[in-house]
């Protein structure tokens, strides 16, 4: 599986944490084996996030293809995940200077359209001031559907 693909378990735990946020931002991080929602310590967590290490709930991943980027050990972050309650699935400027600061992929769940929207962005190895959207996902139910995204 690509390193950046999402599993459908991911999706699902992540739309659901991002609606129970509502109307603030959820965010957290994604290590090998673990998905983490972190409280959102921002002073309007309704237009941003800020995280401060302070975990709110884990869930520990199963599947047999543990996400892996690069050389962090499992404990690092592998990727950043945030939601956006009222805009759409692109990076904030704010966005974008977190991902040059921690150099790891962004997933946006992004609650505007009617089917949420799930986008992972990463930094362009070659134009590091432009980022790349890598992977999309549409998925209208928190059940488990097959796989249909
Ligand atoms: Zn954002």
């Amino acid at each position: 599986m690509d390193p950046l693909t999402l599993h459908l378990t991911t999706l699902q735990t992540l739309l659901h944490w991002s609606i129970q946020a509502r109307p603030n931002e959820a965010c957290g991080l994604l290590t090998r084996t673990r998905l983490v929602l972190a409280f959102n310590d921002a002073e309007r967590p309704d237009l941003c996030f800020l995280m401060n290490g302070r975990i709110r709930q884990e869930v520990c991943l199963s599947d047999d293809s543990p996400y892996q980027w690069g050389g962090l050990r499992p404990q690092d972050a592998y990727m950043l995940w945030h939601s956006h309650p009222r805009t759409w699935a692109m990076p904030s400027p704010e966005d974008v200077i977190l991902m040059r600061q921690t150099r790891v992929p962004m997933v946006i769940v992004s609650l505007v359209p009617t089917v949420p929207q799930v986008c992972v962005y990463i930094l362009d190895e070659e134009i590091p001031t432009r980022i790349r959207k890598v992977q999309e996902y549409r998925t209208s139910s928190l059940q488990s559907s097959g796989g249909v995204l």
